[in-house]
């Protein structure tokens, strides 16, 4: 049974609520169920930022460091006050989330000391590929804790690195000088997905050179846009091009908002949600009706065996689905 006083907690801003509550939605289950649908209505206030790039780029060093600039400056959203951050890491290397906890607290170092930055780790390794489910679920539940900007860092291995593009409101690739980065972002089709571009790693040699390169390619691209992507170089241990890297985030959060891109990539990003729910409760029913049904599980032998073509079986399972009475 979900605690009665879980998402009031959440609303008031409890760590200890949310902590819970991500929890809750990694595990899935009923409970995550009834607490995704009590916070829908409040979700969609906070900002999201995306983060992605190969290993060994400097994305949680970048991502400290946003956060530190960010509680450094008033003006977001029109607020005097510093934004509150959230920081949410998907580490597809960890096997569970015990083995998140130590980077949590690496991370923790610059910020504990400070109430208004949240951080977590997220093991994603055994989802199909890419974000899990539950990241976008912690980013709504980050939502509602009250964080004014929520930025998800995923290490580039292929799908992730295209799926941030359906959490996030700004997507920021990083790159280094070194390694051809920026040649395999282009070709891993990043260059559809960046709103910005970093070069991190600008003391060393070449990152001019791969500014210039990214730069080049972005102008070959002459389609009406509603944003250009931009290319920054930064030196992340230092905290060198970081200012220019958020002032960068809020131009395109401005720019976003004014032109109407963020309403839509955000009607999107729900019509997505709506489609993988569908896909997902097919599937189970699917599971359930096969398991339980000697007619269906049948027809997985004939397709098994070969005596039965995959496309055929899978309308007569869409048939028992939709009519469970005329099963066939
Ligand atoms: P991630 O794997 O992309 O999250 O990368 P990390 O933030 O863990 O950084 C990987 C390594 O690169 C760490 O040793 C950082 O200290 C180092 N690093 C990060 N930014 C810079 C930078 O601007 N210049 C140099 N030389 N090293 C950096």
């Amino acid at each position: 049974m979900l605690d009665p006083n879980l998402v009031d907690n959440l609303l008031a801003g409890d760590k200890r609520a949310l902590a819970r509550s991500i929890t809750l939605v990694e595990r899935s289950g009923p409970d995550a169920q009834v607490l995704l649908q009590q916070i829908s209505p409040h979700v969609g206030r906070s900002y999201t930022v995306g983060i992605t790039g190969p290993p060994g780029a400097g994305k949680s060093t970048l991502v400290d460091r946003i956060a530190s600039d960010l509680r450094n400056r008033s003006g977001w959203n029109g607020s005097s006050e510093a934004p509150k951050v959230g920081i949410l890491a998907a580490d597809p290397t960890s096997p569970f989330t015990g083995g998140a906890i130590l980077a949590d607290r690496v991370r923790m170092q610059r910020h504990y000391k400070d109430p208004g930055v949240y951080i977590r780790s997220m093991a994603t390794r055994g989802s199909q590929g890419g974000l899990p489910r539950c990241t976008r679920d912690a980013v709504k539940l980050l939502d509602v804790y009250g964080t004014d900007v929520t930025i998800v860092e995923t290490v580039g291995v292929g799908q992730a690195e295209l799926d941030i593009m359906g959490l996030a409101d700004t997507v920021i690739v990083a790159v280094v000088p070194e390694g051809g980065d920026a040649m395999q972002a282009m070709k891993a089709g990043l260059m559809e997905i960046a709103d910005l571009f970093v070069v991190n790693k600008a003391d060393r040699p070449g990152a001019d050179a791969v500014v210039r390169d990214i730069s080049a390619v972005i102008s070959w691209d002459t389609r009406p846009r509603d944003w250009i992507p931009r290319v920054l170089s930064t030196k992340a241990v230092e905290g060198v091009g970081i200012a220019e890297l958020v002032d960068a985030i809020a131009e395109h959060k401005d720019a976003s908002e004014q032109s109407g891109l963020l309403a839509r990539r955000r009607s999107e990003r729900r019509k997505r949600e709506l489609f993988e729910a569908i896909r997902n409760d097919v599937d189970r029913e699917a599971q359930h009706l096969i398991s339980s049904d000697p007619t269906l599980s049948n027809l997985v032998q004939q397709v098994e065996s070969g005596a039965l073509d995959p496309h055929t079986a899978a309308r007569s399972f869409l048939q028992a689905i939709l009519h469970p009475t005329n099963s066939p």
